[in-house]
C-alpha cells in the first residue's frame, strides 16, 4: 500500500477534529470539567492548521505557513491552558496568545520568513516550551492520586524532547500535496507522530478527567463535608479492613465512640452555625489527641468514634480521657461565646468483644449509654461481651444445635 502525503494529512485532520469534538462533546456532559473545553477547542485549532500545512505551495505561504503555525502554537497554548484549569489554577490569557504572537513578530522579518530552519526552530521550541509548562502542572498537582496523569505527563514531555529533535529531518518531508512518501521511515514517523499523539491525548484527557469525576464522588460518598473526616461509610470501610489485618496478628484494637453532650441545647442556645463550629472544633481537638495511624470518623450528627489499632483496654481509657479533657478545654469558649461543650464517651476493645465491627459497635454504644446516664461529660468502658454480641453468639449456637 503506498500513502501519499495528502491521504496522511487528511487522517490527521480529520483525527484532530474528531478528537476536539469528543473533548467538547465530553465536557458538555460534564460542564463542571472546564479543563475538557480548552482540549477540545486546542484540538479544534490543531485540525485546520494540520490542513493548511498540507496545502503548501497550493496557497498563499500567510496561509500554509504563517497563519497554520500560528493556530498550532494557540492549540498549544489552549492545552497548557486546559491543564492549569484542570489543576485549579486560573488561566493565563497573555502567555496563552505569547507563542502565536511572537512566531506573528518573527514572520514580519524577510531574513526569518527565508529560513526554514529558523522557522522551525523556532516553532518547535514554542510547541516544546508550551509542552513542558503543560508537564509542569500536572506535576505540581501529582499528589491527588489520580494514576492516569502520569501516562499523560510522560507522553508530552516525550512530545515536547521530541518536537525540536525532529527539526532536521523536516526539512526532508516531501511538499507540496500529492506527492508520494520518499523515505518510509522518516516520513511515518514524522506525520505518524502528531497523528498518534492526538489520538494518545484525547484518550489519555477523557480518561484523566473521568478518574478525577470518580475520585471527587468516592470522596463525596465517604467523606464529611463538614469536618473533611470519613463519614459512616468512609470510616466503616476503612475500619472493617484495619480489624481485618489486627485479627490476623492478633494485635488488640480499641474503639472509642463520642456523642457530643446535650448538643441540642447548644444549638437552641448559639444557634446552627456556632453548633457546626463545635463540631469542626472537636474533630480538630480529638485528632490532636489521637496518633495520625488512628482512624477517626464522623458517624452521625454530634456522633464520632475513633478505631485505635494497636491500643487496649487500658490505654483507649486513657486516650479517650485525653479527648474529652482536650475538647471541654477547646469547647470553652467558640467563636468568642461561653458554649462550654462537654464530650461522653464509651470505648471498646477487640480482645474482649472480637473483631468484629458491629459487635465492637454494639460494646462502646452500650458503654456510651452508659455514660449518659451516669451523667455525661464521662467515659465508660466496654464491657467483655454485650447483650448483642450474647444475642449473636445463641444464635449460631441455636444454628449449630439445629
Ligand atoms: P445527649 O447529651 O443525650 O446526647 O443530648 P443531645 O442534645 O446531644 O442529643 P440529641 O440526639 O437529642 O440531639 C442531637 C442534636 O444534634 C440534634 C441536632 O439538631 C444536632 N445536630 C445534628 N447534626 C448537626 C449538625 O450537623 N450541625 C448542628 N449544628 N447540629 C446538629
Ligand atoms: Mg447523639
Ligand atoms: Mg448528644
Amino acid at each position: 500500500m503506498t500513502l501519499d502525503i495528502a491521504t496522511l494529512f487528511a487522517v490527521t485532520v480529520f483525527t484532530m477534529g474528531l478528537g476536539g469534538l469528543l473533548l467538547l462533546f465530553a465536557w458538555l456532559q460534564a460542564r463542571g470539567t472546564t479543563a475538557l473545553a480548552w482540549w477540545g477547542v486546542a484540538f479544534l485549532m490543531f485540525a485546520p492548521a494540520s490542513g493548511l500545512f498540507a496545502f503548501r505551495g497550493h496557497i498563499s505561504d500567510v496561509w500554509s505557513m504563517q497563519t497554520a503555525n500560528a493556530l498550532m502554537l494557540l492549540g498549544y497554548g489552549l492545552l497548557w491552558t486546559g491543564a492549569r484549569v484542570f489543576e485549579g489554577r486560573r488561566p493565563l490569557p497573555v502567555f496563552l496568545v505569547a507563542g502565536s504572537l511572537l512566531w506573528f513578530t518573527a514572520c514580519q522579518f524577510q531574513p526569518f520568513l527565508l529560513s526554514a530552519t529558523a522557522r522551525l526552530t523556532l516553532a518547535s521550541c514554542l510547541v516544546a516550551g508550551y509542552s513542558f509548562a503543560f508537564t509542569r502542572e500536572l506535576w505540581l498537582g501529582r499528589h491527588d492520586g489520580l494514576v492516569s496523569r502520569w501516562p499523560v505527563m510522560a507522553i508530552v514531555a516525550v512530545h515536547a524532547l521530541l518536537f525540536p529533535i525532529r527539526v532536521p529531518y523536516l526539512l526532508s518531508v516531501p511538499f507540496p500535496l500529492g506527492a508520494p512518501v520518499r523515505d518510509a521511515d522518516v516520513s511515518s514517523l514524522l506525520i505518524f507522530t502528531p497523528l498518534l499523539y492526538a489520538f494518545a491525548m484525547v484518550f489519555l484527557l477523557m480518561a484523566l478527567t473521568k478518574e478525577r469525576a470518580e475520585s471527587n464522588q468516592r470522596h463525596a460518598a465517604t467523606v464529611d463535608p463538614l469536618t473533611g473526616i470519613p463519614n459512616r461509610r468512609g470510616f466503616t470501610e476503612r475500619a472493617e479492613r484495619l480489624l481485618g489485618r489486627s485479627r490476623q496478628v492478633q494485635s488488640p484494637v480499641a474503639l472509642l465512640l463520642f456523642d457530643l453532650d446535650r448538643f441540642k441545647t447548644v444549638n437552641d442556645r448559639f444557634g446552627h452555625r456556632t453548633g457546626d463550629a463545635v463540631l469542626t472544633v472537636f474533630t480538630q481537638s480529638a485528632a490532636q489527641s489521637l496518633r495520625p495511624l488512628d482512624l477517626l470518623g464522623r458517624i452521625g450528627g454530634e456522633e464520632f468514634v475513633a478505631l485505635l489499632p494497636g491500643v487496649n483496654a487500658e490505654t483507649a481509657i486513657e486516650v479517650a480521657e485525653r479527648v474529652r479533657t482536650n475538647f471541654a478545654t477547646a469547647a470553652r469558649e467558640v467563636g468568642g461565646l461561653p458554649v462550654t461543650a462537654t464530650v461522653s464517651v464509651g470505648t471498646a476493645c477487640a480482645v474482649l468483644s472480637g473483631y468484629d465491627f458491629d459487635a465492637l459497635y454494639a460494646s462502646a454504644d452500650a458503654a456510651l449509654y452508659r455514660a449518659k446516664q451516669n451523667g455525661r461529660n464521662r467515659i465508660e468502658p466496654g464491657q467483655p461481651h454485650t447483650e448483642m454480641a450474647q444475642s449473636r453468639r445463641n444464635d449460631r449456637d441455636l444454628i449449630t444445635a439445629a
